[in-house]
């Protein structure tokens, strides 16, 4: 057989090596950490169990599609349920909406609630649906970099489109047009921030991104998060994968333009193929540091990233729900805080997940696990200690302001994730959640591609490459990446 060495075991280099074993590869993965997953992570403090990354799950079938391939049956190892309610909205104001996945159901709530006529959330989503079904089919599903993406019937029919799918305006702009309500706005506009990105910045066309959990679903497995990276972990072990844990790789050793393999603790291990899937900046500046440097794909503007308190709270608040935010008033000035000043402005919007309404194991009775979050810059050296004490400060004040209570005296255990830690634990550059930010129309096609035009045999997987960051994305840089390479 031939051999394939997997450099990182985040959920695209779990998904990539169970693809290419599939394909008849003998497949190794090498890995820093002790433990796979990456971003994909869980952390337990005291009796609480917190999902240590994402919290959003949408088109599971993808995680399916790995069993299938592998000849298994999909519900025996990893099971979901579909959430009824997508988000729990909150404002200082005192007006609450209830996202329902039912879309009839949602654009009665905000007719009422907010006083949006619930036609205007059918048209957006419809154009929502229109966008993704133009769009996925090239950006996400096929490689940019091979000219067969373009020249077929289905990306000609996008091209006679391209006008109508928001490249030309901002999705703030294309919000405003679509909503007569400012809260609305700002609840579509949120979108952005599902790939880092700035509302007032990036293209409409990330209006995209409602459809997948409107119109599509949103879900939750039954064993958090975490289980999507344990189930594909148990696949993949199943299918005979060599996983080497605390394994770092040091370099991609490279022979007369060829991949030949990796150098990890000072052994050079040989193999056909070389599959990437480090973050790409952090990996052209380490393990190919040799080799000829994509200096303008490097210096991309990156995504935002995560400031999060993993709080075990000692009361219960039925209120709240998987999924909620606490809207900051000024939604612009946040944003502004993030991409231009690099800071974090005193009323951010808080977004809090309890994984224990679904999943009551997660924390003891009668208790909550939240794992609290604000969107921050990216790390540039900023005074991060000094910036984490303020924002806590904003946080709990917020909270307290909107729910009515006083958070600091029910916080049980606190553990912090904060950009530099994020860099640590996953080598991502300046720990920016998802890789390139998609803040300009070009962003997609200033994406590494799945494979080195420079290096023969050496390919690339993850959030910062082709198609992007999170979940979904990440699962398909794993399948495009597969079928460019033959058996
Ligand atoms: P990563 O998870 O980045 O893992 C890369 C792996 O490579 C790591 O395990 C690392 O240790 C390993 N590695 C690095 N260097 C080396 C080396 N030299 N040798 C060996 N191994 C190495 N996405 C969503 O879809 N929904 C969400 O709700 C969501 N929320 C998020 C919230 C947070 C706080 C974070 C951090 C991310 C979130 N994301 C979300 C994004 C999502 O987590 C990522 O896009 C995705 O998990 C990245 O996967 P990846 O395959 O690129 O690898």
């Amino acid at each position: 057989n031939q051999k394939a060495i997997i450099i990182g075991s985040g959920i695209a280099g779990l998904a990539a090596a169970i693809r290419l074993t599939t394909k008849g590869y003998q497949v190794e993965v090498f890995e820093s950490n002790a433990y796979p997953g990456g971003k994909l992570s869980e952390i337990q403090i005291g009796s609480y169990r917190f999902d240590a990354g994402p919290s959003l799950f949408t088109l599971p079938e993808q995680i399916e599609e790995l069993f299938l391939i592998a000849g298994r049956n999909p519900a025996d190892h990893f099971q979901y349920s579909k959430l009824d309610i997508v988000c729990h909205y909150f404002w200082e104001d005192g007006k609450t909406v209830k996202a329902y996945a039912d879309l009839n159901k949602f654009a009665e709530e905000v007719e009422t609630k907010l006083g949006e006529p619930a036609e205007n959330v059918r048209k957006a989503l419809k154009k929502s649906a229109y966008i993704y079904e133009h769009l996925a089919p090239l950006f996400m599903h096929r490689s940019l970099h091979q000219w067969n993406t373009w020249v077929n019937l289905t990306a000609l029919k996008s091209y006679l489109k391209m006008g109508k799918l928001g490249i030309f305006t901002t999705m703030n702009a294309a919000n405003e047009k679509l909503f007569v309500q400012g809260k609305m706005v700002q609840l579509f506009n949120r979108y952005a921030t599902y790939n880092g990105s700035n509302p007032y910045q990036t293209p409409a066309t990330l209006n995209i991104i409602p459809h997948l959990e409107f119109n599509i679903g949103a879900f939750f497995p039954k064993n958090g998060m975490h289980d999507i990276t344990l189930s594909l972990y148990r696949l993949a072990v199943d299918l005979g994968i060599n996983f080497h844990f605390n394994s770092k790789v040091e370099e991609v050793l490279v022979d007369k333009n060829t991949a030949i393999g990796v150098l990890v603790n000072n052994e050079e291990i040989h193999a056909d193929l070389v599959i990437n899937n480090m973050d790409m900046v952090n990996a052209y500046k380490s393990i190919l540091k040799k080799q000829k440097q994509p200096t303008k794909l490097l210096d991309q503007p990156k995504s935002s990233s995560a400031l999060i308190f993993y709080w075990g709270i000692k009361r219960a608040f039925p209120e709240l729900g998987l999924h909620n935010i606490l809207f900051s008033d000024d939604y612009q000035m946040e944003f502004d805080h993030i991409f231009s000043k690099g800071s974090i402005c005193h009323d951010p919007t808080v977004y809090i997940n309890i994984t224990s309404v679904c999943k009551d194991d997660d924390a003891p009775n009668g208790c909550m696990n939240w794992f609290t979050m604000i969107n921050v810059p990216n790390n540039q050296g900023q005074d991060w200690d000094k910036l984490i004490e303020e924002a806590r400060s904003s946080i709990i004040a917020k909270i307290n302001r909107v729910l009515k209570t006083d958070i600091e005296s029910l916080i049980e255990v606190e553990e912090i994730l904060d950009p530099r830690t994020i860099e640590c634990k996953t080598s991502s550059a300046n720990g920016a959640l998802y890789g390139n930010s998609s803040n300009n129309r070009y962003a997609a096609f200033l994406r590494h591609a799945n494979y080195s035009s420079e290096i023969k045999n050496l390919y690339f997987c993850g959030g910062s490459v082709h198609p992007g960051g999170g979940i979904p994305l990440c699962l398909l840089s794993a399948k495009i990446m597969a079928e460019m390479i033959e058996t």
